[in-house]
């Protein structure tokens, strides 16, 4: 890949401070690279930021390995069916394939973009077993409705929390109101460790399974076996993965979970400022909040219809790169792409929503890491080329 040049801003980029530099050499330097007092310390962190006990977190190295365990955790079996949105990433899909359950796609709200819980009703059957929630882009979903159909079906609930790591809703923190939650720490999201991810579960046992599942099914890991109380033997109890976080990882999470407040702050402001700054031009802007939720601010999305706009989404973020700011796409719809059509016979046109979103959809830089001039580069920029058209 080339080099971008000096003047381009890399869509997603994240801050890191110093704390995080000293926290990563500290690290090396006393040697212990993996899964160790780091981690333990990140997940007691993130779980007194949830405001859960700390025994109830287990740090991963990605959220797609939490979506996995979290379902084998929960019980899931081949045939079961699992209910999830349409505008995700593919590796919230992918994890029900990896744990042997048949994925069932219910459309969004055109406007909130979160999974509508009256599709999630039309596609229960006898096989339904869980759903997964998205909650896209930092906007909570419709959590009250889902969890009443999760208690009237008996479905497991899994919450997909890598867009909200600072969302609430109702005063309930995203990740504890499911059975499970999983986050992300990718380069790209709120908090990031470079790879990793986080599940919350409800009770310590699901936590221990989860712990267990992640590191090769075995009942101890290796701080605990190399430890200064002597050699301890280990067992194996169920064939696991090898999705453990290391402390590398933990040692940059850790200073980024200090900073999360502080750069949510940032991003809603900048957030507000793309709001008021693009109101007159012919996009759709992003819904407001919904009363008694907070929204995470991770992803601020324009949608851009060409016959409004004048000018094609594509074109636009060809316009965008152009000027050297770096844009994403959160998501062409799941069925848009050839492995799910032709696995599961799905045509795009199925979750139209989903689809027309995935179509128009344009995500812009919202990093905390952006400088005030930044942020008036990309609002200039976009003005122009929708004022051209
Ligand atoms: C990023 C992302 C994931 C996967 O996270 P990884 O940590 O990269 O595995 C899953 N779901 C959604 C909605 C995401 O945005």
């Amino acid at each position: 890949m080339a080099e971008y040049g000096q003047n381009f801003l890399v869509f997603g980029s994240p801050f890191i401070g110093e704390e995080e530099v000293a926290e990563v050499a500290h690290c090396i330097r006393t040697g212990w690279l993996g899964t160790g007092p780091k981690v333990a310390r990140f997940e007691r962190e993130f779980a007194a930021y949830k405001d859960i006990p700390p025994e109830r977190a287990a740090a991963v190295n990605s959220c797609t390995a939490a979506l996995h365990v979290s379902m084998i955790a929960a019980g899931l079996q081949p045939g079961d069916e699992v209910i999830t949105t349409p505008l995700t990433f593919c590796a919230t899909v992918n994890a029900i394939i990896h744990a042997g359950a048949t994925p069932v796609l219910a459309d969004v709200n055109p406007v909130t973009m979160n999974i509508d819980p009256a599709m999630i009703e039309d596609r229960i059957t006898s096989r339904t077993r869980a759903v997964i929630p998205v909650h896209f882009a930092g906007r909570p979903c419709d959590m009250d409705a889902i969890c009443a159909i999760a208690e009237k079906h008996s479905l497991k609930i899994i919450e997909d929390c890598a867009h909200a790591i600072e969302t609430e809703y109702r005063g309930q923190k995203a990740g504890t109101m499911g059975d499970f939650g999983c986050f992300s720490f990718y380069v790209t999201k709120n908090i990031v460790t470079g790879e990793g991810g986080m599940v919350l579960a409800r009770n310590e046992a699901e936590v221990s399974r989860v712990k267990m599942l992640a590191l090769h099914g075995m009942t101890k890991d290796a701080w605990h076996r190399f430890g200064d109380e002597g050699h301890k033997h280990y067992f194996v109890a169920e064939c696991g993965f090898k999705y453990n976080m290391m402390d590398i990882q933990a040692a940059i999470g850790i200073h980024q979970l200090a900073r999360v407040e502080s750069n949510w702050l940032r991003r809603r402001e900048i957030w507000k400022q793309y709001q008021l700054a693009f109101a007159d031009l012919p996009v759709i802007r992003p819904a407001p909040d919904q009363a008694e939720t907070r929204h995470g601010h991770h992803l601020y999305t324009l949608l851009i219809d060409e016959s409004r706009s004048g000018i094609s989404r594509d074109a636009f973020l060809d316009a965008m790169t152009a000027a050297e700011i770096g844009v994403g796409v959160h998501y062409l719809s799941i069925p848009e792409h050839p492995y799910y059509q032709n696995r599961f016979g799905w045509k795009p046109e199925q979750w139209p929503h989903a689809m027309r979103i995935g179509r128009q959809t344009v995500s812009l830089p919202l990093s905390a890491k952006l400088t005030d001039s930044d942020v008036e580069r990309v609002v200039s920029v976009v003005r122009e080329i929708l004022s051209l058209h």
